[in-house]
């Protein structure tokens, strides 16, 4: 689950570590009233005015706006509030229809008094699934995409692993504060900052956290400027207060009401439908109808109580992607049964009526006769196939 700036900049605060101090605001009205609360507590009159919308590179995209004075704010805040945001990261890019902004964030000014006494760093912590350690990767590059740093000047990328069953060590953030370049006060605040970024991280059970620019403001305070965090799903059940951050006008409109009907689904851009019970199975369909010559339009986990209404609700889901060409049903009846599975299709074809694209379905296990003699017998153009191979073979035919 992907969160705001403003959402993990209050996580990160929680755990100690420093922020760009700021406001949240929907309405030009709540701009000028988190304006003058900013403001008053830093004591200088320029704030910037952020878009808030889960995609990062906003500032090239014109969603990152200083502003010095509240006329200036006025009109950043009213120019930004409502646009549809460009920006490198958002879906189509910049040629894309953009994202739509329904909050700002009025933050302080944290390169003031002195800009030219800052530094940008960069800093993320996520899983080095390969090494099964958490990796802290870190860069004297700060505020620029580091996708382009770490392939122009890798030498300048650092990683350090955290051992999982010692945590993170003292000497590892000093490490990090010297490779930084960093002395004296900022040294010591690095050190500070990256104990408790890390703290937080584990404690939030992030999949994700870049702090990118993360600051040396000019009097040595090490500050998160700017955070991408993203939680893990599977761990939300334990972060209540955490889960309720969840900005469903975030996501994408079928993942959230896949979500709602309890099935697992993620959009994909290819032509083959699938709806498949068990992820790895589900992974395998995928495989197979890509060694065919397809390409998975969907990821689609009906779980293990795939009823006749589930069943249906899939369907729907998957017909509603316009680049379906078929559709794999591929279910191996364990706990559910394929009869039930196999009726279910019948049920649903039948209410939604009209669905002219092949449909392949390959059900395996508990009652797989009675449940391909019942779908054979239904009348409906229904291809069915026992082996995956068989299924697999019959998806590159209709294709062809
Ligand atoms: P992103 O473009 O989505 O990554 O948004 P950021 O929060 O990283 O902001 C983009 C850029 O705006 C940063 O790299 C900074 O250069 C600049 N910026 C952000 N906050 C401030 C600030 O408080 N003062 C100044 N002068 N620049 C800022
Ligand atoms: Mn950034």
């Amino acid at each position: 689950m992907n969160l705001h700036e403003y959402q993990g900049k209050e996580i990160l605060a929680s755990y100690g570590v420093k922020i760009q101090k700021g406001k949240v605001a929907e309405t030009l009205e709540e701009a000028i009233k988190a304006y003058e609360e900013v403001t008053a507590a830093s004591g200088n009159n320029v704030v910037v005015v952020k878009a808030q919308i889960h995609a990062g590179g906003r500032g090239k995209g014109g969603g990152v706006k200083l502003a010095k004075s509240l006329d200036e704010l006025k009109e950043h805040a009213g120019n930004i509030l409502g646009m549809m945001l460009k920006t490198p990261q958002t879906a189509g890019g910049l040629e894309g229809p953009g994202k739509l902004v329904s909050k700002i964030l009025i933050a302080e000014d944290s390169y003031a008094p002195d800009f030219d006494a800052c530094k940008e760093f960069y800093v993320s912590v996520m899983l080095d699934r390969e090494r099964h350690q958490n990796v802290i990767i870190y860069s004297t590059e700060g505020g620029m995409n580091i996708e382009e740093v770490a392939e122009q000047t890798p030498h300048l990328v650092h990683k350090e692993h955290i051992d999982p069953t010692l945590g993170m060590q003292g000497y590892q953030a000093r490490k990090i504060a010297f490779n930084l370049g960093l002395s004296g006060a900022a040294f010591k605040d690095m050190t500070k900052f990256i104990s408790n970024l890390y703290k937080a991280f584990v404690g939030s059970d992030a999949s994700l956290f870049e702090i990118n620019p993360c600051l040396k403001s000019a009097n040595d305070e090490i500050i998160a400027v700017d955070t991408k965090m993203s939680l893990d799903e599977n761990a939300l059940f334990r972060h209540k207060d955490l889960e309720a951050l969840r900005d469903i006008t975030e996501e994408d409109p079928v993942e959230v009401e896949a979500k709602e009907v309890g099935l697992n689904y993620v959009n994909l851009d290819g032509n083959v439908g699938c709806m498949v019970n068990g992820a790895g199975l589900a992974m395998a369909t995928m495989d197979i109808i890509k060694l065919s010559g397809g390409s998975p339009a969907n990821f689609l986990d009906v779980g293990g109580t795939a009823d006749a209404a589930r069943v249906e609700a899939a369907f729907r889901m998957i017909l509603r992607d316009p680049e379906v060409k078929a559709i794999l049903i591929n279910i191996f009846g364990g706990i559910v049964r394929c009869d039930r599975v196999a009726q279910g299709v019948v049920d649903a074809y039948k209410n939604i009526g009209n669905i002219n694209v092949p449909i392949i379905v390959r059900l395996q296990g508990t009652n797989a006769e009675i449940a391909k003699e019942l779908i054979d017998k239904s009348g409906l153009e229904v291809r069915s196939a026992i082996l995956l191979q068989e299924a697999a073979d019959i998806v590159k035919e209709v294709l062809a």
